[in-house]
């Protein structure tokens, strides 16, 4: 469902030095994925799900989003896939429902189509009475559950979340729970990152830590974190790397 291959992005750093953000990185989210993505504070995730997402030019590498290539057909790309940042920009002054339409019309879902989907995800995220407040009105929470919401509705084929989980309420959470288990179903994955570990090891069938852009371990849950927990092996492998990046 997702394929990177060899992705490297630097930026510019203080006095012309450059920065390897994310450097040679390799990663596989097969159909049925729900894949967390760990690492410090400044380890290169938002980096590399910004490359994925298309909102950030990278430097080398390939990255293939069911099949098709981010070099050849980056719609093709962007089509199958949603992106929600852990700090979602919106529209304050639209209301959610327009925001929503807007969405919707940019992904072409058909008309018909529009309404349902924005009642059945609005029910299940319990805004649906909330849709004709201007978005400058939401809380945080309800900030996150619209972008969410705007992400799900042309129904992607590759959910990328960043932190998603920071800021939902419980109910909220398991809902976005739900949605996630319904996207796995129809042979979709989830690529998000989180510094949430117990819920990662809870929810994710696949795992990778990254540390200073490179990747240190990955792969199927059980194998990574063994007889052990997650958090562990994460403080274990990244023990000399405290204080970041
Ligand atoms: P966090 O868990 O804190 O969100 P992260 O793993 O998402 O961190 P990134 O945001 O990808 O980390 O940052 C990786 C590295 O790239 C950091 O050293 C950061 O300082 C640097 N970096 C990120 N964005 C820029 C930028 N626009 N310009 C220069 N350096 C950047």
């Amino acid at each position: 469902m997702l394929e990177i291959k060899n992705l490297s992005k630097a930026y510019k750093a203080a006095k012309g030095q450059i920065h390897k953000a994310v450097d040679g990185l390799n990663l596989h989210v097969k159909p049925g994925d729900i894949y967390g993505f760990i690492g410090h504070n400044g380890a290169g995730k938002t980096t590399t799900l910004r490359c994925v997402a298309g909102s950030l030019a990278f430097d080398e590498g390939e990255i293939l989003v069911d099949g098709v290539s981010f070099a050849n057909d980056p719609i093709g790309c962007k089509r199958r896939m949603a992106y929600v940042q852990d700090n979602p920009e919106l529209y304050d002054n639209l209301t959610a429902y327009k925001y929503l339409k807007f969405i919707a019309d940019v992904y072409q879902v058909h008309s018909d189509a529009v309404k349902s989907r924005v009642e059945y995800f609005a029910g299940g995220f319990e805004i649906l009475d909330k849709l004709g407040d201007p978005i400058g009105s939401y809380s945080h929470g309800m900030k996150q559950k619209l972008a969410l919401i705007a992400a799900l509705i042309h129904e992607p084929k590759l959910l990328m979340l960043d932190e998603p989980f920071v800021g939902l309420d419980p109910k909220a959470y398991v809902t976005l729970r739900g949605f996630i288990g319904e996207i796995r179903e129809r042979g979709g994955a989830i690529f998000f990152s989180t510094h949430v570990l117990d819920v990662a090891e809870k929810i994710c069938n696949r795992v990778a830590i990254i540390k200073n852009g490179k990747l240190i371990i990955e792969g199927d849950m059980q194998t990574v974190k063994g007889d052990t927990s997650l958090e562990n092996v994460f403080l274990e492998l990244t023990e000399d790397t405290a204080n970041g990046d």
